[in-house]
C-alpha cells in the first residue's frame, strides 16, 4: 500500500471522524462536502475533536496541530478527488443519494483512486456497479468515536480485486484501525451480526418478564467477562434507532414478541424522552 492522498466524502458525524483519524496519522487528506456551510460545519469539529483525542489517546500539540495542516477542505468535488489515491464515502444512509454521488464521483475521479463506503447497512454490490470501477471498489466501515472503538471491518464484494483488498487491509491497519477482514458480503458484517442478535433477545427476555433488566445484564458480564450488559449497550446505542431497527423487523415478521418490544419501547421511554445516555435516561440513569 502506497496511498499518501485521502478524500473523504460527507464530513457528517462519522467522515469528519475518519478524515481526522486518518490525517492524525499522517496522511494528506481532502475534506469534501456539499456546500461550504457543511464544511464550516465540519471545521468547528476539529476542536471537539482535538480535545477528545487528548484526553483519550494522549495526543500533544505537535501532533494536533500537524493533523491541521493535513487537512483541507473543498465543496468542488473534481478539485477533491485530483491526486486521490483512496477516496472514502460517508455520505447519508440513503440509495439514492448515495448513487448520485458515485455517478458524479465517477466522472471526475482519477482511475487510480479506490472507493471504499462506510455504508452501514447497503452491501457493496448494491452499489458496485455505478462505480464504473466495481474491481476497485469495497467497503470499510468504522464505529462511531472511531479513535476508541477502532475497528476497521474491510468488506469485499464478489468483483473487489485481491490487491484492493490487501491495499484497504493495510491502510486501515495504518490509521490506527484493528482491520477486520470480511471474505463475502454480510449485511451487519461482523460486529452488528454479533450484537443484534443479542440485543434482540435481551429485550425479548425483558418484555416477557423472564427476568428484569439488570438481572439480564449481570447475567451476560459474569458469565463473559464483557464490561457492558446489553441494556447498557442499548442506552450507548440510543433507544430511537433501536426502536426504529425492531420498528422494521416486527413490521416484516410480525413476530409477536419484536411487536411487544417495539410497543414497550416507544410507550416506556420513546415517548417519555427516555432515549438512552444521551438524554440522561434509559434503561438506566446517567
Ligand atoms: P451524517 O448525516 O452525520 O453526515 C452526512 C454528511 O454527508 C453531511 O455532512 C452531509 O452534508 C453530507 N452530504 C449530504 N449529501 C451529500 C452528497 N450528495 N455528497 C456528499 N456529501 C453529502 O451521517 P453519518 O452518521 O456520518 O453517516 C454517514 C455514513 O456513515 C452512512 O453511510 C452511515 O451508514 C455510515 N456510518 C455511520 C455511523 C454512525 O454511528 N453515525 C457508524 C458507521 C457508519
Amino acid at each position: 500500500m502506497n496511498f499518501k492522498n485521502i478524500t473523504v466524502a460527507g464530513s457528517g458525524v462519522l467522515g469528519f471522524q475518519i478524515a481526522f483519524q486518518t490525517a492524525f496519522h499522517g496522511f494528506n487528506v481532502t475534506v469534501y462536502d456539499i456546500n461550504e456551510d457543511a464544511l464550516e460545519k465540519a471545521k468547528e469539529k476539529f476542536k471537539i475533536l482535538s480535545e477528545a483525542f487528548k484526553q483519550d489517546m494522549n495526543a500533544t500539540k505537535k501532533q494536533l496541530d500537524a493533523t491541521s495542516k493535513n487537512l483541507k477542505y473543498t465543496s468542488d468535488l473534481a478539485a477533491a478527488l485530483k491526486g486521490a489515491d483512496l477516496l472514502i464515502e460517508a455520505v447519508p444512509e440513503n440509495l439514492k443519494i448515495k448513487i448520485d454521488f458515485y455517478k458524479k464521483l465517477a466522472k471526475v475521479a482519477p482511475k487510480k483512486t479506490i472507493f471504499a463506503t462506510n455504508s452501514s447497512s447497503l452491501l457493496p454490490s448494491k452499489l458496485a456497479k455505478v462505480t464504473g470501477r466495481p474491481e476497485k471498489f469495497i467497503a470499510l466501515h468504522f464505529a462511531n468515536e472511531i479513535w476508541k472503538h477502532n475497528t476497521g471491518e474491510v468488506m469485499r464484494h464478489p468483483k473487489t480485486s485481491n490487491r484492493v483488498f490487501d491495499d484497504v487491509m493495510d491502510f486501515a491497519n495504518a490509521i490506527g484501525m484493528v482491520a477486520l477482514p470480511i471474505y463475502k458480503e454480510q449485511p451487519g458484517y461482523i460486529v452488528n451480526s454479533l450484537l443484534m442478535p443479542l440485543l434482540g433477545s435481551a429485550l425479548e427476555l425483558w418484555v416477557n418478564d423472564i427476568s428484569d433488566i439488570e438481572t439480564i445484564d449481570k447475567t451476560w458480564m459474569v458469565a463473559t467477562g464483557a464490561p457492558m450488559g446489553p441494556f447498557g449497550i442499548l442506552d450507548v446505542v440510543g433507544i430511537t434507532t433501536v426502536y426504529n431497527i425492531n420498528k422494521i423487523a416486527a413490521d416484516s415478521s410480525k413476530s409477536p414478541d419484536k411487536i411487544k418490544v417495539s410497543e414497550r419501547l416507544k410507550k416506556d421511554y420513546i415517548d417519555k424522552g427516555k432515549l438512552g445516555i444521551s438524554t440522561g435516561k434509559g434503561f438506566y440513569t446517567y
